[in-house]
């Protein structure tokens, strides 16, 4: 990566045109953040200068790309690089996304960047810094800091910088500096501004991060929460138990250790987020005990609705309600289960299994260890018993050994409601160990007498 920017450094400066690493790059390569991670460079040539400049250096791909293509990408073996040239502060505070001008001057496109610490750019021949807003020491102290000295001026040119900078705290476990944090609790309402589907990017960003359980925190202390999904404010104070005297952790507590437990993957994390969003709607007491009946189906419709509005896609939204709906199940296996019921657990969450398992595995934060570890061997069970049935049934499909055709045949009918219950009591019985999928003999008497009983 680092041969192929410096060789179009020494073609671009033999044109007299400028070209640095800049933003994320920078800061990544500082913070050793793994070796650069993407190469992102900027120019003060204009797009169809930096295709031709780029043009002899071979790359196998040139795409244009980028806010009113602004961005020229460029695709070489293994590596993506983009250029993209200078750009000037100009920013419609009324747009839901902001405006585009080309500038002149590293300087100027350097003072548009968010934070200090993504205001860095590095002169590739000469690998000289060029840090105008003292974003290394930034840096070295682990600080996020608003460039320049109006940060609510800078967050309302793009609102969305209020999400970055949380997500950049949870990412790299940076601390957000006074002056820049006052101003995101000051401008916090104007997140409603931005486009949802900017606001779901940043949020899966925030949740797949290593501090995620930071990135929560901060959005409900800086108030941001409110304006993505306010259904998690609900959670806090409303306790688990009705233990008087004692204080004890209440869901909001509860929910944030799942998600930094659980594994991050996106279906888990938000399954982890949204597991137990019902609670505090379903919450009733009884006998001095607290319930939450049915909290698992109120929260798979809450859980729709919170993640459509985020315009997240059908089949993930499908996928997180479905873990939401079936944690309980997964969290009340006891190994008594019979191999049907796995069975069924299997089939009804399909390809969410893991997901939910990973859950279950996460949904345990008992302080008590024999607890967690008896918890912990339930559900390490569970996924075995699920690998062994997931074999058996590659060998031998689960399905009834006898299908609609089959049976019309048989019985001399026509397609109808007739045929639903007969097929699912013998795809029922397949699932239960009770009639082998293959046994045709068997499943022709069970149908028989089916229908003699019913006529
Ligand atoms: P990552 O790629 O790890 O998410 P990044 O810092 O590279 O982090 P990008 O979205 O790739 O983030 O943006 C590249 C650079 O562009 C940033 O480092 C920053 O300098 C600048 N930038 C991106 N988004 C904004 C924004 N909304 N406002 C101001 N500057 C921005
Ligand atoms: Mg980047």
């Amino acid at each position: 990566m680092l041969d192929i920017i410096k060789m179009l450094a020494e073609t671009f400066h033999d044109q007299h045109k400028q070209l640095y690493m800049v933003g994320g790059t920078v800061r990544d390569d500082l913070l050793l953040r793994g070796q650069a991670s993407d190469g992102d460079l900027a120019t003060d040539a204009r797009p169809d200068e930096i295709k031709r400049l780029v043009a002899p250096t071979h790359p196998t791909a040139v795409v244009l790309v980028g806010e009113r293509f602004g961005t020229v990408r460029l695709h070489y073996d293994d590596s993506i690089i983009e250029i993209t040239t200078f750009r000037s502060e100009r920013y419609n505070p009324d747009s839901r996304k902001p405006e585009v001008c080309f500038g002149d001057s590293l300087e100027e496109d350097l003072a548009r960047r968010d934070f200090t610490i993504n205001a860095l750019a590095r002169d590739p021949l000469s690998d000289r810094i060029h840090d105008l807003f003292n974003g290394r020491r930034d840096l070295e102290d682990h600080i996020l800091r608003a460039v320049g000295d109006e940060p609510d001026k800078r967050f309302g040119e793009d609102p969305l910088r209020l999400l970055r900078a949380v997500r950049f705290a949870a990412q790299l476990d940076f601390e957000i500096e006074a002056e820049t944090r006052a101003a995101i609790v000051r401008q916090a309402s104007t997140l409603q501004k931005i486009s949802r589907e900017r606001i779901r990017d940043e949020m899966n960003k925030l949740l797949l991060s290593p501090h995620p359980t930071k990135g929560l925190d901060l959005l409900v202390e800086l108030g941001l929460m409110e304006w993505i999904i306010p259904e998690v404010l609900e959670l806090k104070g409303v306790s688990q138990k009705a233990t008087v005297g004692k204080s004890t952790k209440d869901i909001y507590a509860h929910v944030l250790r799942v998600v930094e437990r659980s594994s991050a993957r996106p279906v888990t994390r938000w399954g982890a987020l949204l597991h137990d969003i019902a609670k505090p709607r379903t919450k009733s007491v009884e006998d001095n005990k607290i319930h939450f009946f049915g909290h698992e189906d109120v929260g798979a419709y809450m859980a729709r609705d919170i993640l459509k509005r985020l315009h997240f896609d059908r089949e993930f939204i499908y996928h997180v309600s479905q873990v939401v709906k079936l944690h309980m199940r997964a969290n009340a296996y006891t190994s008594d289960w019979t191999d049907g019921a796995v069975r069924r657990l299997m089939l009804d969450s399909g390809d969410v299994l893991p997901d939910l398992l990973d859950l279950s595995r996460a949904d345990i934060t008992s302080y008590r260890m024999d607890k967690v570890n008896r918890a912990a061997a339930r559900v390490q069970e569970l996924a075995e018993r699920c690998q062994h049935l997931r074999e058996e049934a590659e060998r031998v499909p689960i399905k009834s050994p006898l299908d609609g055709n089959e049976l019309m045949e048989m019985f001399g009918r026509g397609p109808g409601p007739w045929l639903r219950p007969l097929k699912d009591h013998l795809l029922g019985l397949v699932i239960d160990g009770e009639l082998a999928s293959d046994d045709k003999e068997t499943a022709t008497n069970i149908a028989r007498q089916m229908m003699s009983e019913q006529s």
